[in-house]
């Protein structure tokens, strides 16, 4: 579904990504892992356009995407992204937070609208709060809306850049578990994450990033009981 294809990114003299290529196929789960600086989020904004590569090329859905801006903003709906901070709208309720890029983006029906974001908010388990404002709710229930938001969009694929990081231990539980679900329902997912119980049991191919490039992939099985590398040993040695 979408293939990364050698990019290459540079921050001025900084070399982040480094021929970096990455096949993730539809329905698949793939778990990034990898040390502080190691490129993990510059790879998730070159995979959405967020940040352009100055190398590689990038396709989704076999169409090698060009960034020029009408190409972009169809692409961008095409692909979910979550956050480690949930930039909800403080002023809108739930269920207006998750409708707003339906209706004014897509332009779809008000009505039709409320109806996907009453079925969304029930998957991530928040049935109850549509009408609730993001400040009354718990960090991990505003991540869930944040989920629900993007999912929104119907995007093909949804990124997601450590979105239990900046979560209170006890809360991480329920914003991961939303997104195993998500996974087992057959959405393509790209997520960047420490947590490595998620990576065992949602994630179909676990991706090690080093500098910069990916020194090493596979199972969850292969990369946590028997990676090869030196460097994925001392990075999971570390974190686990
Ligand atoms: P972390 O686990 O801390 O989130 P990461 O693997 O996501 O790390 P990136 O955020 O992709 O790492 O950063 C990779 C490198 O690029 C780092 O050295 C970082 O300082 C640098 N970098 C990231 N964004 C920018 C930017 N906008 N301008 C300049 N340098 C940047
Ligand atoms: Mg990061």
């Amino acid at each position: 579904l979408i293939r990364v294809e050698a990019i290459g990114k540079w921050y001025g003299e900084l070399h982040v990504l480094k021929g970096l290529s990455l096949d993730v196929a539809e329905g698949e789960v793939v778990v990034i892992i990898g040390a502080s600086g190691s490129g993990k989020s510059t790879l998730l904004r070159c995979m959405n356009f967020l940040e352009i590569a100055q190398q590689g090329k990038i396709y989704l859905d076999g169409e090698h995407i060009k960034p020029i801006n009408k190409v972009l903003n169809r692409v961008r709906q095409d692909m979910g992204m979550v956050f480690q901070h949930f930039n909800l709208f403080p002023h809108m309720s739930v269920l207006q937070n998750v409708i707003e890029g339906p209706v004014h983006v897509k332009g779809m029906p008000k009505k039709e609208a409320r109806e996907l974001g009453l079925h969304l908010l029930e998957k991530v388990g928040l049935e109850d709060k549509p009408e609730t404002y993001p400040a009354m709710l718990s960090g991990g229930q505003k991540q869930r809306v944040a989920i629900a938001r993007a999912l929104a969009m119907q995007p093909k694929v949804m990124l997601f850049d450590e979105p239990t990081s900046a979560l209170d231990p006890e809360l991480v539980g329920e914003v991961l578990g939303v997104m195993e679900e998500l996974g087992k329902e057959g959405m393509t997912m790209v997520v960047v994450t420490h947590e490595m119980w998620f990576a065992k049991e949602a994630a179909h191919r676990v991706v090690f990033m080093d500098e910069g490039t990916i020194l090493e992939e596979g199972t969850p099985e292969k990369i946590f009981s028997n990676p090869v590398e030196e460097r994925t040993q001392a990075f999971l040695k570390q974190i686990l």
